[in-house]
């Protein structure tokens, strides 16, 4: 209140105030953490100098976006002033938290330039720099020139050998140093501990010649995280003073290692909750997967912040609860809190699985205003949510720009090309990546497995499978085996397939023998199909969908009798049907339509809108297929059930509310029927329109009367 007090007076009294009043100002916003207000304030300002440039830098470097202090680094340089350490210690720590390596190094070059070569606080902040940047023989480099390591110098640097995994160099110089602070013996603590050498970590503990609360709390997080959550216990009843980073490592302890209850029992007793208790206590119970309390928890809390939300908007996104992630973000904003990239990666996967394409672009937007593009994970994400959604160019430009790639794009990009059937495309760019340094993970393997199925290219996928440990040490799992299997069964190759799956090396589970029970659907072959059924009901006797496949098989083939047997083992069993649900995204909005629904506002309009679609289709060609109704019941209404179709109805009203040319965007929760996927083909020639419908297990494009999958899926 003070703050805004001062900045009001001196306007309303209309005098200007000078540069030193200002600058105050800038820093009484900044630390109460009031960025918006402190730039405003900074823009106006008629003259300007280093420490008021400095100032909202180091705003930015601390509360984000980091991008932002480098252009404001740019535009300070346009004026022609001088850095001085206090903005190239912001700078750093800013290259520091977003991990950019490059400006990184334009700064230090700055530092060198202007003379500032041996200030020992600018070279231990570019140590830390490098080694968060993952570059950790820059960061040795600069160590070993500093003529007098002070404590400080050797501390960041036993921090940066611990965060890169190389522990033993930490140790030596540990070891090395003639005179170690608190700081030296807690950070050698934690770096043994991060790196699961918690035995290490508690001898050295225990010999530490004083022991400050600092130290006790990296000892107990690091026994909590190797899940030695008894010890960790100990050491907190031990303890002779506790904070509340103590509290709260060991209520962070205990969640992580599944012990919900016991850290909500700690959280009560607590004496004085801060912020951080109630956020680790909220992502406890988000991470467990109880949404509900943390939920409870997030509306409870004195207080919010980043973390906060970001742990409730993830919590609900893991969940599966994805209208409440969009919903819960949107009210982030409008509390004014700042996304950061956390918040996006959480948030982009739920767009992705909604196929909510037109909600993805805005955060999109979004990000390119939040100077966050650049960020790897947030392209990854956005990479994955593009093409995800259908929009497999839009993923494609933002792969190639990408300065460095990593494993996850690459792979998230030929996933895409495999889901979308565009087999030729995969490959070529698996071959591209083989002449990269990045070398492919399982999970790529499995999207070029899976595009190699696709197309029904038998031979290639069995090179690639043989040659998966030879060329790229990756031994084969359950998912390799499973697409091989759908490789096989897919190009007819039945009985090769129930022999592949005779001789795997590892047990086959439900979804192995699934892809072949849906093969024996496509291929028409009932015997087989009711042998691999039996394997799936033996190892998940609820399965739902392999009685509707073979349900569906024998309703094929006119055995109605079967079907009938098969209706009451389900009924016996009380095994439920998974109801058909299609889900469309229209103005930014997820609409849900359930099969024979209607309760939707628009039902008469869709139903009319299907009458018309289903005459014109048959102008054109299309004969319903009553095979796939399980009811034995008359030709018309079988027609008229199969009109039911959620996705028919999703599709329809999309085509109602969407301009003519619009790309039509459908998921399905359920393998799409082939009487639908039959009535799609026409429709989309005669509207003119591309349809995608991604269904449990595929993506179908539909353009001119044909679908991608090559009608096998
Ligand atoms: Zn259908
Ligand atoms: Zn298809």
């Amino acid at each position: 209140m003070h703050v805004i007090s001062t900045h009001a007076y001196s306007n309303h009294m209309g005098f200007v105030p000078d540069m030193i009043l200002h600058n105050s100002l800038l820093n009484m916003y900044v630390k109460c953490g009031r960025l918006d207000d402190a730039r405003k304030v900074f823009d106006r300002m008629p003259e300007r100098d280093v420490c008021s440039w400095t100032v909202v830098i180091s705003g930015y470097a601390k509360q984000g976006p980091a991008d932002e202090a480098m252009m404001l680094f740019q535009d300070m340089q346009g004026e022609n002033l001088e850095a001085n350490q206090f903005t190239f210690a912001s700078l750093l720590s800013a290259c520091a938290s977003s991990a950019s390596l490059d400006r990184g190094m334009e700064i230090h070059e700055h530092i060198l330039r202007q003379g500032f070569h041996s200030d020992i606080v600018l070279a231990t902040a570019l140590i830390d720099m490098y080694t968060k940047c993952a570059s950790i023989d820059n960061a040795r480099k600069l160590f070993d020139k500093i003529d007098q390591h002070d404590k400080v110098s050797c501390n960041a640097m036993i921090a940066g050998y611990s965060q890169n995994g190389l522990v033993g160099e930490a140790f030596k110089l540990f070891h090395k140093m003639p005179q170690r602070d608190v700081f030296s013996w807690t950070s050698m603590i934690a770096g043994f501990a991060l790196n699961g050498f918690v035995d290490d970590a508690l001898k050295l503990f225990d010999k530490m010649p004083q022991r400050t609360v600092v130290s006790w709390n990296a000892m107990i997080a690091g026994l909590a995280q190797n899940g030695q959550v008894d010890k960790a216990l100990h050491l907190f009843e031990q303890m002779p003073k506790r904070d509340a980073y103590s509290w709260t490592a060991m209520i962070a302890g205990y969640a992580q290692n599944g012990f919900v209850w016991e850290a909500y029992k700690l959280f009560e007793e607590m004496p004085q909750r801060q912020m951080v208790s109630w956020n680790s206590m909220l992502s406890g119970f988000a991470q467990n997967g109880l949404v509900e309390e943390a939920l409870k928890l997030f509306q409870e809390m004195p207080q919010r912040d980043l973390v906060s939300w970001n742990a409730m908007i993830a919590g609900y996104a893991q969940n599966g609860h994805g209208e409440e992630t969009l919903e819960l973000f949107k009210q982030m904003e409008l509390a004014g809190v700042r996304p950061d990239s956390k918040t996006f990666v959480a948030v982009l996967p739920v767009c992705a699985n909604l196929a909510a394409l037109g909600q993805g672009m805005e955060i999109h937007d979004k990000i390119k205003k939040s100077g966050l593009q650049s960020d790897i994970l947030v392209t990854n994400a956005l990479i994955d949510m593009y093409s995800k959604c259908g929009s497999i160019e839009k993923a494609r430009r933002l792969f190639d720009k990408m300065h460095q790639p990593d494993v996850v794009s690459w792979t998230a990009m030929i996933a895409g090309y495999a889901m979308h059937g565009c087999v030729k495309e995969a490959l070529k760019l698996f071959e591209e990546m083989n002449h990269t340094r990045i070398s492919p993970n399982h999970v790529t393997l499995v999207s070029v497995l899976s595009a190699c199925s696709h197309a029904g290219l038998v031979d290639e996928g069995y090179q690639y499978f043989t040659s998966m440990s030879d060329n790229y040490h990756i031994i084969p799992t359950i998912e390799h085996y499973r697409c091989m299997v759908d490789l096989l069964g897919r190009a007819g190759k039945l009985d090769e397939a129930k022999n592949f799956i005779d001789e795997m090396p590892i047990k086959p589970d439900a979804a192995v023998w699934s892809c072949l029970l849906g093969a024996c659907r496509i291929h028409n072959n009932i015997e087989l199909g009711k042998w691999v059924a039996e394997h799936v009901l033996k190892l998940e006797p609820n399965n739902a969908a392999s009685y509707v496949l073979l349900s569906n098989m024998y309703a094929a083939a006119g055995r109605w009798g079967d079907v009938e047997k098969l209706r009451k083992k389900m009924k016996d069993k009380d095994i439920k049907k998974t109801p058909g649900c299609s889900w469309i995204e229209v103005d930014k909005t997820v609409h849900t339509f359930l099969v024979g629904n209607r309760s939707h506002p628009q039902f008469q309009k869709i139903y009319s809108e299907l009458q018309r679609l289903s005459l014109e289709i048959k102008l054109a060609g299309y004969v319903p297929d009553t095979r796939f109704v399980l009811n034995d019941v008359k030709e018309e209404e079988k027609e008229h059930i199969l009109w039911n179709h959620s996705e028919k109805l999703a599709i329809a009203f999309g085509l109602l509310n969407t301009p003519p040319g619009t790309t039509i965007r459908v998921i399905k929760n359920l393998r799409v029927c082939g009487d639908c996927h039959s009535a799609i083909k026409f429709i989309s020639k005669i509207v003119s329109r591309e349809i995608i419908l991604r269904d449990v297990n595929h993506y179908h494009h539909f353009k001119d009367g044909r679908c991608s999958c090559g009608d096998y899926w």
